[in-house]
């Protein structure tokens, strides 16, 4: 099993801040969007200067698991399933 040394991936704070883009593998940037999430079939809710990584090159948004962690909180106690 391969061990990853944290050290040497600059200041983020976990592996991700070095992910690629998934959609043309340009790389992400540590951002603060605003991004729309989309509720069953009739809503969507939008979070605010959420920290999100965003790609230089075409703009698609990823989120750190803990980001999406807590927007999946914060929507399940605003429209409980
Ligand atoms: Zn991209």
């Amino acid at each position: 099993m391969r061990v990853r040394d944290r050290k040497g991936w600059g200041t983020g704070s976990s592996l991700e801040d070095k992910m690629r883009c998934r959609v043309c593998k340009g790389l992400l940037e540590p951002r603060v969007t605003d991004l729309p999430f989309k509720i069953g079939d009739s809503a969507i809710v939008i979070f605010k200067r959420l920290p999100a990584l965003q790609c230089g090159q075409c703009g698609e948004a990823e989120l750190k698991q803990a980001t999406m962690a807590r927007v999946d909180q914060t929507l399940a106690s605003v429209y409980p399933a």
